[in-house]
């Protein structure tokens, strides 16, 4: 099945890429990376080009849930035992600047994407992670963060969070960025890339600089070390009152949900309860997951009716922090999002476009993509 966003939209069809051509840059891959990238280099001045297999936004960035979140999937005091406090408040005003550009590009262009800022629910599923959460809060507010605690429900609420309509926010991009001198071609898969050149089915385009956005499938072109992972969502037909009042996200962010303006429910995750089955470049959805979303939401709202359910395939890395810039062979990459590629790519775009163009960015070590 296809996701609420994919069939709520109008089909995005643009040609097939059928003869040689030059670019500037040419970028491999539609979803919210290809298409923030080529919006900023086409910005920038660049003309750049886009292939894409399938169609703008059909891949993960058409099924996921639409979070605009701050920080990584873990809470702050995890994500500071992993990478170090210094780099974890780097890695935390990074995705801040992703949602101020996000917030900047939508009134720019006029982009119609249901684009809210109703805070999120950061939720603790057990005592240690709840202590966790705490700490993070506490720290968080020392950095000027808006966060409130509700320890009845052992949650700590992110005041500046968003949210928005992932198919109608890309689209709109890609309309962007088409119309400030990229172009961008469907159903033309690349089958090889060097630094100079993406050979596609039919053709070839040759460029000064290739950038490969193509997140869980970049094993297929480069040498990155990402890993198919699979997501599954449901959503529900809409319901007449008030179920969740901004979108939440639970148990280390396995586990997600929130409620449309127009009341649809929407619940997504539950990958710790199965970790082993989703992972793969299978799009399916299973009866396992799909059963446990259908009953925490029933729980919650037992009137209600599953309309979607679908799955999208994430690339994670191995850190959990994208790959961004140009790998040894010379190619350039900007992916690995483990998830949370709404929180990073629009600003990812604008960093791999600086890069590209050999601007300095102080974000430059954090997402090497050759890091240890
Ligand atoms: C269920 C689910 C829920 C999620 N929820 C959230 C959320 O709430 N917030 C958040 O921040 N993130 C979320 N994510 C993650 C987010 O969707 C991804 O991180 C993001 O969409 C990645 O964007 P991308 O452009 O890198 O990849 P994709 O959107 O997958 O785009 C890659 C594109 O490359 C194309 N491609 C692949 N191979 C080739 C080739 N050889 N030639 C040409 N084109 C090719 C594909 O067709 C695809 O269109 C979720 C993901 C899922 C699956």
């Amino acid at each position: 099945m296809t996701s609420i966003w994919l069939d709520e939209v109008a089909p995005d069809n643009r040609r097939a890429l059928e003869e040689n051509m030059t670019a500037d840059v040419a970028i491999v891959g539609a979803g919210i990376a290809g298409i923030a990238t080529a919006y900023h280099l086409a910005r920038a001045g660049a003309k750049p080009v886009v292939l894409e297999a399938r169609t703008v936004a059909d891949a993960a960035s058409g099924r996921n849930a639409g979070f605009l979140l701050a920080g990584v999937a873990e809470n702050f005091v995890a994500a500071t035992r992993r990478y170090g406090e210094a780099r974890a408040l780097r890695i935390w005003r990074f995705t801040r600047h992703n949602q101020d550009l996000v917030r900047e590009i939508v009134a720019r262009e006029g982009i119609a994407c249901d684009l809210a800022w109703n805070g999120s629910a950061q939720i603790a599923g057990d005592d240690e992670e709840w202590t966790e959460v705490r700490e993070s809060a506490d720290r968080l507010r020392k950095e000027s963060v808006r966060v409130l605690l509700v320890p009845e429900e052992r949650a700590a609420i992110y005041e500046d969070d968003g949210e928005f309509h992932p198919v109608r926010y890309v689209r709109a991009l890609a309309g962007a960025a088409v119309a400030a001198g990229a172009r961008i071609y469907d159903r033309t898969r690349a089958i090889a890339v060097t630094t100079s050149e993406v050979r596609t089915e039919r053709a070839r385009v040759r460029a000064s600089v290739v950038v490969v956005c193509v997140n869980a499938y970049s094993q297929h072109l480069v040498p990155l070390r990402v890993r198919p992972v699979r997501g599954q969502m449901l959503a529900t037909a809409p319901v007449g009152r008030r179920v969740f009042e901004r979108p939440a996200y639970a148990n280390r962010g396995y586990r997600y949900w929130r409620q449309r303006a127009d009341g649809r429910l929407l619940a997504g995750g539950w990958r710790d309860t199965a970790a082993d089955e989703e992972v793969g470049e299978e799009e399916r959805t299973t009866p396992r997951i799909q059963d446990q979303l259908e009953r925490f939401l029933r729980e919650r709202c037992p009137e209600t009716n599953v309309t979607h359910r679908w799955a999208g395939i994430m690339g994670f890395s191995h850190d959990a922090l994208p790959y961004v810039g140009r790998l040894d062979s010379g190619v350039f990459v900007n992916a690995g999002f483990t998830g949370h590629g709404m929180a990073f790519a629009t600003a990812t775009g604008e960093l791999i476009a600086d890069l590209v163009r050999d601007k300095k960015r102080s974000e430059t070590d954090l997402f090497a993509p050759e890091r240890a």
